[in-house]
């Protein structure tokens, strides 16, 4: 499902049998109510064929597979061996995340403070200001706000790449009303948005 050396979750494609999706390119993100362990997510996302599909996606994925805490074979150039790479992105992502960074984090509009979070708490996705800014709609786990950033591909695509500063729109955003897409998409293009600093310490 995912693959921590190209950064890409492998979902079914009807057009080309098969997709290869980094996390920018998920459009919308539903946890299933029934499976508890693993949860598993419905996800919405944008092709490379050009349409959008549906796949499905199991809690340990969406959020630790990025981080390499999953099994999965490297092979190694040097000593051509196939070596586990798993023990080794874990030991770098466990010392990394004690060392006060975090893999990914957004700013939480109502707290007025940045937070860490997982992918799991995005909840709507789509690109903004052409191709170079996408914009996500993420439920805070702290305060159960869903806040509006304003953020790069990387920022999401790549665990530990934060933005410096990201931009935040200026409301709380209603995620489960009716008409919460096209609500998000009219955020994205209204402009409104304000920058903050995303230093989590
Ligand atoms: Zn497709
Ligand atoms: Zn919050």
């Amino acid at each position: 499902m995912y693959d921590a050396l190209t950064g890409r979750f492998t979902f079914p494609c009807p057009a080309r049998g098969e997709a290869r999706v980094t996390l920018s390119s998920f459009r919308q993100l539903e946890r299933l109510p029934g499976a508890a362990h693993p949860a598993v997510y419905h996800v919405l996302f944008a092709c490379g064929c050009g349409g959008e599909h549906d796949g499905l996606v199991s809690h340990d994925d969406l959020d630790w597979a990025p981080l390499g805490l999953q099994g999965g074979v490297f092979y190694n150039l040097m000593t051509a061996q196939l070596d586990g790479v798993a023990a080794e992105l874990s030991d770098a992502a466990a010392r990394r995340i004690q060392a006060g960074e975090w893999p990914w984090s957004f700013f939480c509009y109502p707290e007025e403070r940045p937070r860490p979070v997982f992918p799991s708490s995005f909840v709507l996705l789509a690109p903004a200001d052409g191709a170079e800014a996408v914009g996500v709609a993420i439920r805070c786990p702290v305060c159960s706000s869903v806040s509006i950033n304003l953020v790069t591909a990387e920022h999401l695509d790549v665990p530990f790449h934060n933005d410096r500063r990201i931009g935040v729109v200026e409301h709380v955003f209603d995620a489960d009303a009716d008409r919460a897409v096209e609500e998000f998409s009219a955020e994205l293009y209204s402009a409104r948005f304000d920058s903050r600093r995303l230093d989590l310490h």
